[in-house]
């Protein structure tokens, strides 16, 4: 038996001593611990909050910052209307239903709230751009360095023991069922950390993890990786260790959009796609429906020749570059030269490698389907998820963005009711033990909503560190 479970039994059967005592432990400094330690600690709950890496933020630092709220004031400030109904709808129909819809609820429920929170945590919300499988326009974009600032600063001030380089590795369990705390690894010392309220998994995912993907993922062999290097499954199994219930696993799928040459904490995603680009692929052929999700395209991009696509546009798109949001910024692609531009069609296929005639032919069918308002290939009728007017791309200059599909974020995981409580295979709740962010699985069923991922870490953080905090 290992030293960490050698320690963990002798602190269940009270035949060692706890190192440290504290009433709310959460474990993974990324959106959701934050979000966790701060309901807690607001609550006046003593809390430590424990961050394997020498670095807090996670994934969240490196993600695209947007958040899927509904009926914000940035929303209504750029005339959309959105509410909570269409939010529920969209998450619903994107996950094809297969969504646990007590989760949708408690998102839709508690989402604005928890924007407005933000904002009194001192987030700055920017922009609102359309994403995958929104019917309207939804990412409300921050910064996730200044949130994750923030939201540091107020850990801080609230009294929250924030300790980084220090992985919580095992829960212990005593012999009535409760997690009484765990065993935490700091530097090499390990030692025990009682939890008298209670310990929060805010781990986030595996998208690290080979071994975890090659089980739950084997699809995504030739997809890139992106992630926090922390998220290799850790909350995961420490909850499966205790025998957690487990959603989603068979949902876990790439984002569309990522440059090939992007390494694993490279935030090299852009979709023009949502402008109206089209994708199209090393044979000059389009192969998807280009509204949809992009976790759905990205499948579709790996069973293209090498898993490689373009995103293909003109000028009109290009001119809706929006500086500084990663996703919506062709023109920072152009600059850095991820975007390649040509004068006329058939120059920027010879420039992408791609055959002429084929690719030519291809635009000039979606152009002649654009001009009509259908799609004959694939019935594309809109931008995203039945939002936006299709439109021919024939102003030149002409523009190409290599584009691959990469595991950025996993998606599914650990069972939880609606009070973040994690549940065992058999729905039983595991008493003294929450879990929120990208460690849980049930909200997104088969697929994603842009913005949903760090929307359910702020959501489901919160209620976690409530639930922990006693309610
Ligand atoms: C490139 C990229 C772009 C993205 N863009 C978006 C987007 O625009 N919108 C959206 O909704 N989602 C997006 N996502 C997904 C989203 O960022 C994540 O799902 C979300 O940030 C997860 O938050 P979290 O707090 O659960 O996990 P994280 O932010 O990953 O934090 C988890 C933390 O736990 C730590 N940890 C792990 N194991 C342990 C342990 N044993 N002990 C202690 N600490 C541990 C990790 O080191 C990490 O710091 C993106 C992801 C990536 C990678």
């Amino acid at each position: 038996m290992s030293e960490l479970d050698q320690l963990a039994r002798a602190l269940a059967a009270g035949l060692a001593d706890w190192a440290r005592e504290t009433e709310v432990l959460v474990a993974g400094a990324g959106l959701a611990g934050f979000a966790a330690a701060l309901e807690a600690a607001q609550a006046g709950r003593q809390v430590m909050l424990l961050e394997k890496q020498p670095e807090i933020g996670g994934s969240t630092l490196l993600s695209g910052g947007a958040m899927g709220f509904a009926g914000t004031a940035e929303q209504i400030a750029q005339g959309i209307a959105d509410s909570d109904e269409r939010l529920a709808e969209d998450l619903l129909s994107v996950g094809g239903r297969q969504n646990d819809p007590a989760l949708v609820a408690t998102y839709v429920a508690h989402q604005r709230e928890t924007h407005a929170w933000l904002k009194a945590m001192g987030v700055v919300f920017r922009s609102v751009q359309l994403g995958g499988g929104q019917s309207v326009p939804r990412s409300n974009r921050v910064d996730t360095r200044q949130m994750i600032g923030a939201l540091a600063e107020r850990a801080a001030a609230a009294g929250v023991v924030l300790a980084t380089d220090t992985a919580v590795l095992r829960l212990v369990r005593g012999a009535e069922g409760r997690v009484l705390g765990a065993v935490v690894r700091l530097g090499d010392q390990v030692q025990g950390i009682r939890a008298l309220g209670g310990v929060v998994l805010a781990t986030g995912g595996f998208s690290r993890n080979e071994a975890l993907l090659a089980i739950y993922a084997p699809a995504q062999r030739q997809a890139l990786r992106i992630g926090g290097r922390g998220n290799v499954g850790d909350g995961l199994l420490m909850g499966c260790a205790l025998g957690a219930g487990l959603r989603d696993m068979g949902h876990v799928r790439g984002t569309f959009g990522v440059h090939p040459a992007a390494g694993p904490e490279d935030l090299s995603i852009i979709h023009p796609i949502y402008k109206g680009a089209i994708a199209v692929n090393r044979e000059g052929h389009r192969f998807t429906d280009e509204s949809a999700s992009y976790k759905i395209i990205g499948d579709a991009c790996l069973q293209q020749p090498g898993g490689l696509a373009f995103q293909v546009f003109d000028a009109p798109v290009m001119a809706q570059s929006v500086p500084g949001v990663a996703t919506s910024d062709m023109a920072a692609g152009l600059a850095d030269g991820r975007v390649v531009q040509a004068p006329t069609l058939a120059a920027l296929a010879e420039k992408l490698g791609i055959p002429v005639a084929p690719f030519e032919a291809t635009v000039a069918r979606y152009n002649a389907d654009a001009l009509a308002g259908r799609d004959s290939q694939f019935g594309r009728t809109a931008l995203a998820a039945g939002y936006g007017r299709l439109h021919p791309i024939a102003e030149a200059p002409f523009y190409g963005l290599p584009s691959t599909s990469a595991v950025l974020a996993t998606y599914a995981g650990l069972a939880v009711d609606t009070g973040m409580r994690v549940l065992d295979v058999f729905g039983t709740p595991i008493e003294g033990l929450f879990a929120a962010g990208e460690v849980i699985g049930g909200l997104h069923g088969a697929a994603y909503m842009t913005g949903s991922s760090l929307g359910k870490s702020a959501i489901f953080g919160r209620l976690a560190g409530r639930g922990a905090a006693g309610g």
